[in-house]
């Protein structure tokens, strides 16, 4: 079922708070985080006299009912430290479930869709940004963009795989390939690479990449960066940032790419490591046709 949800809060780390309920969401078994918008800085709606707002709006899949998804994003908001006092009250974090596929349920815990969604800019404005085709009028309350979002990082991918996307074998790419090598260097000299522990194994003399920021993963090594979180935190945004591998990196890192360039070889190989499934949310916009390979661009879909 895809729902469309608007996160809030205005207490602690608001920015923090919303990435961190993001990656939560994205952890739920069997959901997969479709689309995020910007993050907004919003007047608080309702009861005034509290901390401005921050606000955005996600599009999932997940393989719930309504009723289980609430329970989900009430742990959620538990688990970030909502306290629940006053109804529109300050908090750290809000999850409401904006709608549900087509379905309409009016029960006293839950009502779908969210019964105030016309009347809040701070959710229609995040919202519209994902829901190309809505249609709404605001209301003039203020509500502005601020940094922050996972979109804002401009993550970019790259890899070079099989027909079957397949990437690796036994800790190993499968191709070394000049001209796509020659392609790799060309994007990433400069700018900011992002692997993980496993990946900067396969470097020349598993040293990071020279000419690069190198930011590597790695949940168990100190010295690492230990979460998506963290990685947030030292990203910086005025870069080019692109996420090289491997698999399990990639599909961490999907729901936040926007763009993807892949290099695909007219072969099979063996592998045990593919490329995450993701062409049912992105555009083919481009391809370059090199002997080996052709080199294939994506943009996400809008
Ligand atoms: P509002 O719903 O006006 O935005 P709120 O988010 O501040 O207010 P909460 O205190 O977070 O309200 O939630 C109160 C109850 O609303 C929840 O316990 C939940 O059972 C119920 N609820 C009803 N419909 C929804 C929905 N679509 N999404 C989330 N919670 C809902
Ligand atoms: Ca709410
Ligand atoms: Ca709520």
């Amino acid at each position: 079922m895809i729902f469309y949800l608007s996160l809030g809060g205005n207490l602690g780390d608001r920015i923090k708070n919303l990435r961190a309920a993001i990656e939560k969401i994205k952890k739920i078994p069997q959901t997969k985080i479709l689309k995020i918008s910007r993050f907004y800085e919003t007047e608080a709606w309702g009861l005034k006299n509290q901390p401005d707002f921050v606000n955005c709006a996600l599009k999932i899949s997940a393989n719930l009912t309504p009723l289980q998804l609430l329970e989900k994003i009430q742990q959620i908001e538990f688990e970030l430290g909502r306290v629940r006092k006053e109804h529109w009250g300050a908090r750290t974090l809000d999850i409401d479930i904006l709608f549900a596929d087509d379905l309409k349920i009016n029960s006293e815990r839950l009502k779908i869709p969210h019964p105030y969604i016309f009347e809040r800019d701070f959710v229609l404005i995040p919202l519209a940004e994902i829901f190309p085709n809505l249609k709404f009028n605001l209301h003039g309350d203020k509500v502005t963009k601020i940094f922050g979002s996972p979109r804002d990082f401009n993550l970019k991918f790259v890899a070079c795989v099989d027909k079957n996307f397949g990437l690796g074998y036994k800790n190993n790419l499968l191709f070394k390939i000049p001209a796509d090598l020659k392609n790799f260097r060309n994007l990433t000299l400069g700018n900011t690479i992002i692997l993980g522990r496993k990946t900067l194994q396969t470097f020349p003399n598993a040293k990071p990449l020279e000419g690069r920021k190198n930011l590597i993963l790695s949940r168990t090594i100190e010295k690492f960066i230990p979460s998506v979180e963290e990685l947030f935190c030292k990203l910086n945004p005025a870069e080019k940032n692109f996420v090289v591998g491997g698999a399990e990196i990639f599909s961490e890192l999907l729901p936040y790419a926007q763009e993807i360039f892949l290099s695909v070889v007219n072969s099979e190989k063996n592998a045990d490591k593919f490329f995450p499934k993701f062409e049912d949310n992105f555009n083919l916009v481009e391809i370059k046709n090199f002997p080996e390979f052709e080199l294939r661009r994506y943009l996400p879909l809008t």
